[in-house]
This record gives C-alpha cells, sequence and structure tokens, in this order.
C-alpha cells in the first residue's frame, strides 16, 4: 500500500517552524509495510489544500492529512477534503457535546466557533481526541482511506497510535519485515554504489537505502514477506552478494561504529590502545572514549598540537620535524611509538595532517593526513588526502585512524 502525507498549516511554510508530524508518521508507516511515496505541505487555503487532497487521492490509497482542524477561520481541513471528496459535512451534537464538556471541566466556556469542530464528513467516522477539542475523521472513499488528524504532535500521536493503527491493520496484509545493514568505512558513496547497485538495482524486496556521513556510508536493507523465513531468506541473498561485493571493506554488520568494533576486538583480546593526536585535536579520543567502558582498552592519549609538545610528550625528534615538518610520514610513525613506549599500550593510533583551510604547504595540500598504528610487531603509516571543510577532513581523518586499527586487528 502507498500512502501520502499532506501537513496543513502556513507556519510549516516559514523559516521558524519543520513538519515533523509526517517524519513521525512515516516512521509508524514504514513499520507497518507501508511506502510513503509523497509528501506536501500546504498553507492554510481551502482551494490549494482541496487541490492537494484531489492530487492525492488519484495517485494514493491512503491519504493523511494533519493540521488545520482547529475552530478558527484558517483551518481549513475539513472544508478543503469536504470538497475534493464532494462530500458535504454535518454537525453532530454528540461531538458539540463532548467538546463543551471539556471546556468546562476546565471551567471555562465553549466559545461559538469551536462548533465548527463537531462537523464531520458525510459517511466519515470520527476519531476520538482526548488530548485535544478537533476530533480526526477518517473517511473511506471507495479502497481508499483519508484521514483527518489534528496538528499538534501530543494529539496527533496518541490518537494515530489508537485509532488509526488497529484500522490499517486490519486493511493490510499480514506481513513481517526484517532488515540487515552493512557499514563501510572510508569508500567514496559513489564508489560503494558502483559496486552494489547491479545487485541491488535487480531487488524491489528486499528495498535498499544508501546514507553517507564523512566517510562512513551504511546500507540497509528492508525485506517484506508475508512469512519471517521468506524475509530471512531474500536478506540472505542479497545480503550475501553486497558482502562478496565490498569484503574486507564491511566493518560492521549491525550499525555498530568503527569506536565499538575495535573496542570489542581489544576488549576481547585483553589489549589496550593510546592515542597521540594533532590536527584531530581529540576528536580520535572522544571517538573512543563515547563507547560505554572504554576504560578497559583505552589508557589515554596526547594531544600535541605544536611542535613542542610532540617533542615534549612524545619524544619525536626535533630534526625529525626539523626535516620532514610535522605533517609527515615519519612523524607520524614517531608520534605512534612514542605513545605506545610511553603509555605501555598495546597499539597506539597517531593522526598529523591539515585540517585547513589555511596551513597548506607548497609540499603538503589542505586536507592531507597522514595516520600511523605502532603495535608490537610493526608500525604502519597511512596517507590520506581528503577533500572538504575542516570539520570533514578532521572527522576522516579520526576514521582513517581507526580503520587501520580495525583492520590490524581483524588481521587484515
Ligand atoms: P488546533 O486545534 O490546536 O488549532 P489544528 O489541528 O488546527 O489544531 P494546527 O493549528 O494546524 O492544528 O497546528 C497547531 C500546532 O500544531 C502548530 O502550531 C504546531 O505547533 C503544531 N503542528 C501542526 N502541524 C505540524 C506538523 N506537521 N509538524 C509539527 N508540528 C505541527
Ligand atoms: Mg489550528
Amino acid at each position: 500500500m502507498n500512502a501520502e502525507i499532506i501537513a496543513v498549516g502556513s507556519e510549516l511554510l516559514t523559516p521558524q517552524r519543520v513538519d515533523t508530524n509526517s517524519l513521525w508518521l512515516t516512521d509508524q508507516l514504514n513499520a507497518l509495510g507501508v511506502e510513503v511515496t509523497a509528501k506536501t505541505i500546504v498553507g492554510d487555503h481551502r482551494e490549494r489544500l482541496a487541490e492537494a487532497v484531489r492530487a492525492a487521492c488519484a495517485r494514493s490509497e491512503l491519504v493523511i492529512l494533519t493540521g488545520g482542524l482547529g475552530p478558527t477561520e484558517d483551518d481549513v481541513t475539513r472544508d478543503a477534503v469536504a470538497a475534493a471528496l464532494d462530500r458535504t459535512q454535518q454537525f453532530r451534537q454528540d461531538i458539540c457535546d463532548a467538546i463543551d464538556q471539556r471546556f468546562r471541566r476546565s471551567n471555562r466556556v465553549m466559545a461559538e466557533i469551536n462548533k465548527r469542530q463537531a462537523f464531520v464528513l458525510e459517511g466519515a467516522e470520527a476519531l476520538p481526541n482526548p488530548n485535544g477539542t478537533a476530533p480526526g475523521q477518517w473517511v473511506q472513499d471507495g479502497g481508499r482511506a483519508v484521514v483527518l488528524l489534528p496538528g499538534p504532535p501530543n494529539e496527533m500521536q496518541p490518537l494515530f497510535v489508537k485509532e488509526c493503527l488497529p484500522r490499517l491493520q486490519r486493511m493490510l496484509p499480514p506481513q513481517v519485515i526484517r532488515t540487515r545493514s552493512y557499514r563501510v568505512a572510508l569508500m567514496a558513496e559513489s564508489e560503494v554504489d558502483q559496486r552494489i547497485a547491479p545487485v541491488y538495482t535487480k531487488y524491489a524486496n528486499p528495498a535498499t537505502t544508501i546514507l553517507a556521513a564523512a566517510g562512513d556510508i551504511q546500507i540497509h536493507l528492508r525485506a517484506r514477506c508475508a512469512a519471517e523465513a521468506d524475509a530471512e531468506s531474500l536478506l540472505a541473498e542479497v545480503g550475501g552478494q553486497i558482502e562478496a561485493l565490498l569484503g574486507d571493506w564491511i566493518y560492521s554488520r549491525n550499525l555498530d561504529p568503527l569506536e565499538v568494533v575495535i573496542g570489542c576486538a581489544l576488549r576481547a583480546r585483553s589489549q589496550t590502545l593510546s592515542v597521540a593526536e594533532s590536527c584531530t585535536g581529540g576528536l580520535l579520543a572522544q571517538r573512543i572514549t563515547s563507547v560505554p567502558g572504554a576504560s578497559d582498552y583505552f589508557l589515554g592519549g596526547f594531544l600535541t598540537y605544536s611542535n613542542r609538545m610532540k617533542t615534549e610528550l612524545l619524544g619525536v625528534p626535533e630534526d625529525l620535524l626539523r626535516e620532514h615538518t610535522a605533517v609527515s610520514e615519519p612523524v607520524a610513525e614517531a608520534m605512534a611509538r612514542g605513545a605506545r613506549l610511553r603509555t605501555g599500550s598495546t597499539y597506539a593510533l597517531s593522526v598529523t595532517g591539515i585540517a585547513g583551510p589555511g596551513g597548506a604547504t607548497e609540499a603538503i595540500p589542505v586536507g592531507a593526513v597522514f595516520a600511523g598504528l605502532a603495535g608490537p610487531q610493526t608500525c604502519r603509516i597511512r596517507r590520506a588526502h581528503f577533500l572538504g571543510d575542516r570539520d570533514r577532513v578532521r572527522a576522516l581523518a579520526s576514521q582513517l585512524a581507526l580503520d587501520m586499527l580495525r583492520r590490524e586487528l581483524a588481521g587484515l
């Protein structure tokens, strides 16, 4: 089943207010296996809204409107839907009484204009709204349902859960949804897509979504089937092909970020880690320590921004810095070795680079990053040249260092 959402309210067309109702509704609908195929935001304008409702009804089996059910002249949803579906509205004394009662309970008098909220579309079911005055409405129009919900989230959400979910469940064939996810570090989104598109485009079910952040791509597969076993076997079929194409670029099969993945590996081996950071300014240590229980394996770090601190805290030789400059392979190596030696950790990661926008030299451009990994056997260095602003370069630099350790711990 396809659904459309229409958020009603002129305030939602201003820079001050965001339509969050449709996000919440989309989440609810997706969980039922209903796909949202279009969203519209319309101001408080009867004809424009009626037009949007007509267009949505021509395309979708379920149309959900939120907002504009209030008592004032600018609340036009009831009238607009009535016009779009060519239905009259009927005054319901029982709803009017309920609104009246609600005012009395808070020692207020119901205004005449609130009677507008007691009108229900011809053939519609009124959906009780215990948290507000305007009831929702469910209009069955042939095989299509048009649903009117109040705008305030604290009214809309409980009303949807109590009244709409059971109705939708009865309309939908029984089905289960199973998901599978992967994370990939340091591969460009276009490269990930190029590799796996030949596979996932062949399948409408499971549906594949790719989400990209700096140096971190998530791939989500969602299978919908009548039986759980069928959903799982579809996921295994498509997931297996994606795993084969991405190989050891996949670092997580459960959405754990890199800092969790390396933390689990270090804990399992009873090994420890320290860091020496320059251009990331503590970001690497921040990520590592954002994981609860990091003290089991993380000993600490050095934030050595200046050359003098690199020498004093990590023992990086002055002539090495003079000869190669701070952003260089030998200095990244000396930083990692120094951190490992001075903390006694099993592994030490180092990062040095130019985050920009200034600081580039003839030899070293903005975005150049060296990450070092010192371990019991070896010291390895990776060099990268990242594009983007300062935040992005720093995020990618921390990702580069963590991915080095991830690969080392996985024996790659
Ligand atoms: P009321 O009886 O309170 O007037 P209503 O159904 O007419 O209810 P609106 O007047 O459209 O609803 O919206 C009331 C308030 O609800 C808005 O000021 C806003 O804070 C919130 N709201 C409305 N629509 C949305 C939306 N799509 N997303 C998030 N909040 C919303
Ligand atoms: Mg209103």
